[in-house]
């Protein structure tokens, strides 16, 4: 039944098992520890002869239901959910990773993972090696020997640059290399990597999955025995585990996620053809626009061109910061992927930490805004940016 499922069914009904209460909407499980009959059965669960819980940092059922659902959405065999969508990213390295290990990295990723790979795995002597997202041929000839895991996220913050997926991961495995795609920007609603041949995907559960900015997660996807295995053993020793309360926001949130990243895919084009039109915008950078330069593959990769726009305006810093605080709703935050309009300007807050030569290389201007772009009326978002662009 369940195999035969459509997305929008799938994120609405996949995973939930109804407890013998009857509960419609699911249920909470706000319990540390679970009760054995007898002994005979709690030997049994430690020594995994039977299934069942033993303790909520393994497995709660209201975590299990999300971790059913968005492994059913991803098309994935195993999903482990994490505190945050940092702790997944810290549970697949700790997972696939040893000491004498590489791994190639895009340039382009969150800032945090950045500095996860470069100043504490290294630490364990794990070695890496960045290199430019759409660039094949620098991912490529990147790979060593030890080279053990490839790590992109598609489309990339803020720029919005796409990877060809499939042809990254033939890349790795040629190599006996995984492919980890972070997949916070598009969802399993607009993109899905194992499908197209990558091997983990991870995400920030924080953001789009939830869509509302109420709570911090975070999941790994993958097969049963790199994730079902050797994440989720991470998991169980780590101890990076999903709260129940959280599971169950993601879960409603999951139950809307088709149709909010629809909405806000036409709010982020409409909001990108506009700023193409005003004269103190020098660039826009959106993948609906056929001006990207990866338009036609993320046609191809995607069902959607996702929420995110980012635009340079004329003038430096000073001309953006004025647009950003110009704003009367637009809420001026580095999150992402909410009903609410978010407005970041990277170059002083999420790539403020690089030196201004990797902010060049990453083409981070100082006159680029990033815009979340929200559920709100796609004409007051506009208007809102306006002030500022008059
Ligand atoms: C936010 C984010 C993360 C980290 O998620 P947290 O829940 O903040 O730890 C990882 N990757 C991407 C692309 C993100 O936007």
């Amino acid at each position: 039944m369940i195999n035969e499922w459509d997305f929008a069914t799938l994120a609405i009904r996949a995973g939930h098992e109804r407890t013998e209460e009857g509960e419609h909407s699911e249920a909470i499980f706000p319990t540390s520890s679970f009760v054995f009959k007898s002994a005979a059965e709690a030997a049994a669960r430690f020594a995994n002869e039977v299934p069942g819980n033993i303790y909520s940092r393994m497995t709660n059922p209201t975590v299990r239901y999300f971790q059913e659902r968005l492994a059913a959405l991803e098309g994935g065999e195993s999903c482990v959910a994490t505190s945050s969508g940092m702790a997944a990213i810290l549970a697949v390295m700790l997972g696939v990773l040893k000491a004498g290990d590489h791994v190639v990295c895009s340039r382009s990723v969150f800032g945090t993972t950045t500095v996860l790979l470069q100043n504490y795995m290294t630490r364990f002597n794990v070695s890496v090696t960045f290199v430019n997202l759409t660039n094949l041929e620098a991912w490529e000839q990147a790979i060593q020997p030890n080279t053990r895991l490839l790590f992109a996220e598609t489309p990339a913050n803020p720029l919005t640059e796409i990877v060809d997926i499939r042809a990254l991961a033939d890349i790795a495995h040629r190599h006996n290399a995984l492919l980890v795609i972070d997949n916070c920007f598009c969802t399993p609603a607009l993109q899905r990597p194992l499908e197209l041949g990558a091997d983990i995907v991870v995400h920030a559960a924080t953001k789009y999955l939830d869509g509302q900015g109420r709570a911090l997660g975070g999941a790994v996807v993958g097969d049963k025995e790199r994730v079902g295995k050797d994440v989720f053993g991470v998991l169980r020793s780590g101890g990076v585990a999903m709260s129940p309360f959280n599971a169950w926001i993601f879960l409603k949130g999951l139950e809307t996620l088709a149709i909010r990243m629809k909405a806000h895919g036409e709010n982020a084009q409409a909001l990108a053809e506009w700023l193409t039109t005003q004269n103190k915008v020098a660039k826009v950078y959106y993948p609906g626009l056929s001006t990207h330069p990866q338009h036609e593959l993320a046609k191809r990769q995607q069902s959607g061109f996702g929420g995110i726009v980012s635009f340079v305006v004329q003038g430096g810093r000073e001309a953006a910061w004025k647009v950003i605080d110009a704003t009367e709703f637009c809420s001026i935050t580095a999150n992402l992927g909410d009903t609410k309009t978010t407005i970041t300007h990277p170059a002083t807050t999420t790539h403020g930490r690089l030196t201004p030569e990797q902010r060049e290389l990453s083409g981070i201007e100082e006159g680029l805004i990033r815009v979340s772009v929200g559920l709100e009326s796609i004409r007051d978002i506009q208007n809102d940016l306006a002030r500022g662009l008059g």
